[in-house]
């Protein structure tokens, strides 16, 4: 398990400033999640850490690895996008197991990691389906189990459950939970959703205009919001 460190960064499109001053630790084994509104740079955050954008400033490191120079596939994450999309002319064993062919390991070794992760997801009767033959729940748990056979230090999701349904999202958040605590991998979750974070994190970063605006248990952001912004938020009513 890999603590994640994020040190002042910074993050402008041209003239626009869209992070600013993020201080952030991911606790080994730590589920955070990353609350705010759209368009409070959640996204911009998560590539920065998963290195699908360069950060104008700060540093990011993994353990004691400087990591901000490194390409995405030298981090060891694994990511999951509110778009599932997976290899549409693929199987679902193969979308699964393509990562780990690209690392170089065996056919068996491949079954091996994709018939646990399928079980673990209860997707091991779609193996032979095509994306297009799954519905938008099963597509994502296997966007999910793509993600997950690749044992990532650090397991990234970006509003994973907000293309499916409402009986769906929650079906899925109980699951989610449940791989967590089983696999308690160091986890980055955004959503913008206040009953998703308060279900899953362990601590809850609400960020707004590209700041952090407190950083706390559920229970002590609910109950204590640092601010107004906060309090409006998720805050209890006052
Ligand atoms: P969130 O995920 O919280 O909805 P984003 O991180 O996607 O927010 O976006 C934060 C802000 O940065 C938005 O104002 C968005 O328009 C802007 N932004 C994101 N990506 C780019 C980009 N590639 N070029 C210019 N502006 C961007
Ligand atoms: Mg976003």
């Amino acid at each position: 398990m890999q603590r994640v460190h994020l040190q002042g960064i910074a993050k402008s499109f041209g003239a626009t400033k869209v992070l600013e001053q993020i201080d952030l630790t991911i606790e080994p084994g730590e589920f955070l999640v990353l609350l705010g509104p759209s368009g409070c740079g959640k996204s911009t955050l998560l590539n920065i850490v998963a290195g699908l954008e360069q950060p104008t400033g700060g540093r990011i490191h993994f353990g004691d690895r400087d990591v901000t120079d490194l390409e995405p596939d030298q981090r060891d994450i694994a990511m999951v996008f509110q778009s599932y999309a997976l290899y549409p002319t693929m199987s679902v064993r193969r979308n699964m197991g393509f990562a780990l062919k690209m690392q170089g390991l065996s056919t068996a070794e491949i079954a091996a990691k994709v018939a646990d992760v399928a079980k673990l997801l209860q997707i091991e009767h779609l193996l032979d389906r095509k994306p297009a033959q799954l519905s938008g729940g099963q597509q994502q748990r296997v966007a999910i189990g793509r993600a997950l056979v690749r044992e990532p230090q650090v397991f990234l999701l970006d509003e994973p459950l907000s293309n499916l349904d409402a009986k769906l999202r929650a079906d899925m958040r109980v699951e989610l939970k449940r791989l967590h605590e089983r696999g308690r991998r160091t986890t980055l979750y955004v959503t913008h959703d206040q009953v998703e974070a308060m279900t899953f994190a362990s601590r809850i970063v609400v960020m707004d205009k590209g700041r952090v605006q407190q950083c706390d248990r559920p229970e002590v952001v609910y109950a204590k919001p640092a601010n107004r912004f906060v309090a409006g938020f998720v805050g209890a009513p006052t």
